[in-house]
């Protein structure tokens, strides 16, 4: 059980009977939720379609960081995207934490957000010289960042954390004081143009968004997959970790949160081929080595949680936000980062619904 839904319960009921709406939002994780909030508070009347309940899937299982930038250093972003393109992807991360701090700020969301920025550590010399780069080429652009080489590492300043469920259902409450309507242990069994469909009723909306993330494939041709992310939690533990980290690029990660609880989550790339899929089951394999990174560091707290969740992975690392048929629209295939696009992305889906346009369509256009 993820650490962050321990003792969560839902609150919202399930769809009855038909109903109507400006827009049909199909998932209620920070895709979902967000997409919700930016459209209601544009004046559109919207329903949030959830399977399970609110936060209940990858966006309750993460690891809380508010990171910017992919999950490879700047330069291997620079390498595959071209250095504009890695720019562009960085500022749009970064108009996701300004979002996050002013949204938490408006509706007073309780969700432990901290800016005490993140560690970016080099598992290998190759990867370190890419991270002093980095460091380099984004101070020049403004960013807070310093180096401390014998640790191989770079401090991101600017970075922040918080606690995903109550940050998530915080956004949700605020979305439904914005008019939202929200039907959780609703799951959409098909959506056609005008509609989405339930055991339940239909429900009819000039768009449908689809913020289903690893599950898009089930309702819409899509290129997400589903890839599976592990993480355990301990019992309160003296301060180890001043600030979250991320390591070997991206592939382990691990924070203290305020209480003194250490989390560690990754060592994917020790099992890819079994780490797939829509399963959300913990394995030994995994957590012996999140097990062995405690020892390594004297954690000697128990571990209190243990669980898996489901990602949405892209062909390109980057989510697919927009249109993909008329009337029904995509916010996802985040690849491990939907805490950071998440909001930005939800605000990019939502302004293409209104019929407007948005500067950064392009990065991230399904049909790219
Ligand atoms: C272990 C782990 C650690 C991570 N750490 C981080 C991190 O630190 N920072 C970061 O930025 N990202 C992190 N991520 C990734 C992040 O959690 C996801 O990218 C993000 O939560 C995706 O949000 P989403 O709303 O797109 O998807 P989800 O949260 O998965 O939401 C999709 C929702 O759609 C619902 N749904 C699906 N099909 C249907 C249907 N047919 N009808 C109705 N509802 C449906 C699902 O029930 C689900 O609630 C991590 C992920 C994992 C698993």
């Amino acid at each position: 059980m993820s650490l962050w839904l321990d003792g969560a319960s839902r609150s919202y009921p399930p769809l009855a009977g038909d109903e109507s709406a400006d827009v049909a939002v199909v998932g209620a994780g920070i895709a979902g939720i967000a997409t919700a909030y930016f459209l209601a508070a544009a004046g559109a009347s919207v329903i949030v379609l959830e399977a399970r309940g609110v936060a209940e899937a990858a966006s309750g299982r993460n690891a809380g960081f508010l990171l910017a930038g992919v999950a490879e250093n700047f330069v291997a972003a620079a390498h595959r995207y071209g250095e504009q393109g890695a720019l562009r992807i960085w500022r749009f991360t970064r108009r996701t934490q300004w979002l996050v701090r002013a949204l938490v700020e408006e509706h007073d969301i309780d969700c432990a957000l901290r800016w005490n920025g993140s560690d970016q550590i080099a598992g290998d010399d190759g990867e370190w010289r890419e991270i002093e780069a980095s460091a380099r080429r984004l101070s020049s652009e403004g960013v807070g960042v310093s180096v401390d080489a014998p640790a191989r590492s770079a401090t991101y300043v600017e970075d922040g954390e918080l606690h995903p469920v109550r940050w998530v259902r915080g956004l949700a409450a605020a979305a439904v004081k914005k008019g939202a309507r929200i039907h959780e242990s609703t799951r959409v069994i098909g959506v056609g143009p005008g509609e989405a469909r339930t055991a339940t009723g239909v429900v009819r909306a000039g768009a449908i968004v689809l913020c289903t993330n690893a599950y898009t494939a089930r309702l819409a041709p899509s290129r997400v997959r589903p890839v599976r992310g592990q993480m355990l939690a301990t019992a309160p533990a003296p301060r180890v970790f001043a600030r979250p980290a991320y390591a070997n690029r991206g592939y382990r990660y691990w924070r203290q949160t305020s209480d003194g609880r250490v989390l560690v989550g990754g060592w994917r790339d020790t099992a890819v081929d079994e780490e797939v899929g829509e399963e959300e089951r913990t394995t030994e394999a995994i957590q012996t080595q999140l097990e062995a990174f405690l020892r390594q560091h004297r954690v000697s707290a128990p571990v209190t949680h243990r669980w898996a969740g489901t990602m949405g992975f892209s062909h390109d690392a980057l989510p697919y936000i927009g249109r993909i048929a008329e009337g029904t629209f995509v916010c996802g295939g985040f690849t491990g980062h939907g805490m950071a696009f998440g909001p930005a992305s939800a605000e990019l889906v939502a302004t293409l619904v209104r019929g407007a346009t948005h500067p950064d369509a392009d990065l991230f256009d399904p049909s790219r």
